[in-house]
C-alpha cells in the first residue's frame, strides 16, 4: 500500500504521489529566533524531521527545508528590551535553536534559509503581485488585496465574506478591506530596515515563507507543514501570494501537527505556560522526550504532565533493558544465521503499515512493544534453542534500523556491527573473568563496583555473568 497522507487542503487522507517520482520535498514554518523555542514549538520540529527521516528510510530522496525567521516585531521588541541590536538577538537565538535541536536529536534540515538573506526575492515577488494587481501600496506599505485571490480560505475552510465581516476594524483604516495583510512594511525610526521601490522597510512575516520555500523547492512543492494554529492566516495568506504571483498550485499536501498543551491549554509564550526545549532536555533524556512525542498521532493535542514523561520513560525503560538481555544473552556481535521469522516480519510489516498511515507512530510504537513482549517471553526460557537467539538477533536488528529515523535508543547504537555501550561492558566482562581465574579478587572486585556506581548491576553465577541497566 501507498503512503496516505491526511491533507489539511482536502481535510481527507491521500495517497501520497511525489510531483517526481522517488523525490519529496518538504517545508517547515522554523523558529522565530526572538527566544529560545519552548517544548510545544519543538513537536513540529521533532515530528516532521522524523517524518522526513522515515521518508528518506523509505528510499525517498527528500530535500527538508526549515526557516529562521531573524527580522519580525518580536525580534524589535527583544532588541529595544535588552538594548542590544536585532541582528544580536537573531545572531543569540538562532545559534541557540541549532544547539537545542542537536540536543533533542533533530537532524539538520537540508537547508535552513534566514529570511534576512532573502530580501531581494521578497521585493521581486511583491513587485509581481502589484504588477498582477494582487497587491496595492499606500505610503511605503504593501498589502495583499484578499478578495483579489477568490480561493481564500479554502485551506483553513473559511468564507472570505464571513472572514471580512468577523475581522475587527484595524488600526489602519487606510486599507482597502480588513483582511488585506502587509507584505511589505515601512520602517519606523530605529527598526532595521532595507531599501525598495516603496521606501525603506521590511518584509511581512508571510511573505518570507512564499519566497523561501519555492527558491529551494520550486513553484510547486510536496509537502508544507507547521502547528495548527499556521493554518490561519499564515498559511492562507502563502498559498494567496504564491499561487497569486505564479498562477501554478503551490502545495500538492498540507501537514498540521495538534498542540502540545498544558493543562488543557496550547502551551504558549504569551500564557507564560511553557517550559523551554533546552531546560526539559537537561531534565529528561531526550530520548525519553522523543518517546513522549512518539506515543501519540502527531494531530492529536498532546498533554504535556509530569506523569506523561514518566510512561514515556517507562516505555522506554523496557525498550533498552529488553535490548540489554539480548545482548548478554547472544552478544553484541555475534552473527547467528539468521532465518526471518514469521512472526517478526509480520510486526515489521505491520510496523511500516502504521507509519505509511498518516505517520501513526502511536500505533507503530505498540508493534514494537509486541516485539519487546515476544523477545521477553524467548528471554525468560529456561533453554534457549539456536532458533530462539536468531529470533531475538532480528528484534535487535529492527529496532536498530527503526532507530536510525526514531533516535530513542541510548548512544549511537545504529547497528550491531557498531561498536556500542554494551560490547564496551562485555569487554571489561571479560577481563573481569580473566582477573578471577587468576584469583586477582581485588581488581576483579574494583571492575564490579566501578560497574554498579555507573549504574551497571552484574549478576555472577555458575553459568557465567549476566549484566543489566539498575
Ligand atoms: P511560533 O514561534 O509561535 O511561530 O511557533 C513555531 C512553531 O511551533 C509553529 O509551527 C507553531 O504552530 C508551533 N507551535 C507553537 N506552539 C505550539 C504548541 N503548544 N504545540 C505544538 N506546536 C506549537
Ligand atoms: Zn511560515
Amino acid at each position: 500500500m501507498a503512503i496516505q497522507i491526511y491533507n489539511t487542503y482536502t481535510g481527507r487522507k491521500e495517497e501520497f504521489k511525489p510531483i517526481q517520482p522517488g523525490k519529496v520535498g518538504i517545508y517547515l514554518c522554523g523558529p522565530t529566533v526572538y527566544d529560545y523555542f519552548h517544548i510545544g514549538n519543538a513537536r513540529p520540529l521533532l515530528m516532521f524531521d522524523i517524518f522526513r527521516r522515515y521518508l528518506s528510510y523509505r528510499h525517498y530522496d527528500v530535500k527538508y527545508v526549515v526557516n529562521v525567521t531573524d527580522i519580525d516585531d518580536k525580534l524589535i521588541k527583544k532588541a529595544q528590551e535588552e538594548h542590544v541590536t536585532v541582528g544580536e538577538v537573531a545572531r543569540k537565538f538562532t545559534d541557540a535553536y541549532f544547539e537545542d535541536i542537536k540536543k533533542l536529536r533533530i537532524e539538520q534540515p537540508d537547508v535552513s534559509p534566514r529570511a534576512t538573506d532573502h530580501i531581494p526575492e521578497m521585493i521581486d515577488l511583491i513587485k509581481r503581485l502589484i504588477a498582477n494587481g494582487h497587491a496595492y501600496e499606500l505610503d511605503g506599505d504593501v498589502y495583499f488585496r484578499v478578495r483579489s485571490y477568490p480561493p481564500y480560505g479554502r485551506l483553513s475552510g473559511k468564507n472570505i465574506d464571513d472572514l471580512q465581516s468577523g475581522a475587527r476594524v484595524e488600526v489602519d483604516e487606510r486599507k482597502e478591506a480588513p483582511l488585506d495583510f502587509a507584505l511589505w512594511k515601512s520602517a519606523k525610526p530605529g527598526e532595521p530596515h532595507w531599501d525598495s521601490p516603496w521606501g525603506q522597510g521590511r518584509p511581512g512575516w508571510h511573505i518570507e515563507c512564499s519566497v523561501m520555500s519555492m527558491k529551494y523547492l520550486g513553484e510547486n512543492f510536496d509537502i508544507h507543514a507547521g502547528g495548527v494554529d499556521l493554518i490561519f492566516p499564515h498559511h492562507e495568506n502563502e498559498i494567496a501570494q504564491s499561487e497569486g504571483a505564479t498562477h501554478v498550485k503551490f502545495v500538492n499536501y498540507w501537514l498540521h501537527n495538534g498542540f502540545l498543551n498544558v493543562e488543557g491549554e496550547k502551551m504558549s509564550k504569551s500564557l507564560g505556560n511553557f517550559f523551554t526545549a533546552r531546560e526539559i532536555v537537561a531534565k529528561y533524556r531526550p530520548e525519553v522526550i522523543r518517546m513522549f512525542f512518539l506515543l501519540k498521532h502527531y494531530r492529536s493535542p498532546i498533554n504535556f504532565s509530569e506523569e506523561r514523561i514518566c510512561e514515556a520513560r517507562q516505555a522506554l525503560e523496557r525498550i533498552v533493558s529488553t535490548l540489554d538481555s539480548i545482548n548478554t544473552l547472544i552478544g553484541v556481535g555475534a552473527d547467528i544465521d539468521r532465518s526471518e521469522s514469521e512472526f517478526v516480519r509480520g510486526l515489521k510489516q505491520e510496523f511500516i503499515e502504521a507509519m505509511d498511515d498518516d505517520f501513526n507512530t502511536a500505533l507503530a510504537i505498540a508493534k514494537l512493544f509486541e516485539l519487546v513482549k515476544e523477545a521477553n517471553l524467548i528471554i525468560a526460557k529456561e533453554t534457549i534453542t539456536e532458533n530462539d537467539k536468531s529470533i531475538l538477533m532480528e528484534i535487535r536488528e529492527t529496532f536498530y534500523e527503526y532507530n536510525t529515523f526514531l533516535s530513542i535508543l541510548p548512544g549511537e547504537q545504529k547497528s550491531d556491527s557498531m561498536v556500542n555501550e554494551g560490547a564496551y561492558i562485555d569487554l571489561l566482562l571479560e577481563i573481569r573473568r580473566e582477573l578471577r581465574i587468576k584469583q586477582e579478587w581485588k581488581l576483579a572486585d574494583q571492575i564490579r563496583d566501578r560497574l554498579n556506581e555507573l549504574n551497571i548491576e552484574i549478576k555472577d553465577s555458575k553459568d557465567g555473568t549476566i549484566w543489566r541497566r539498575k
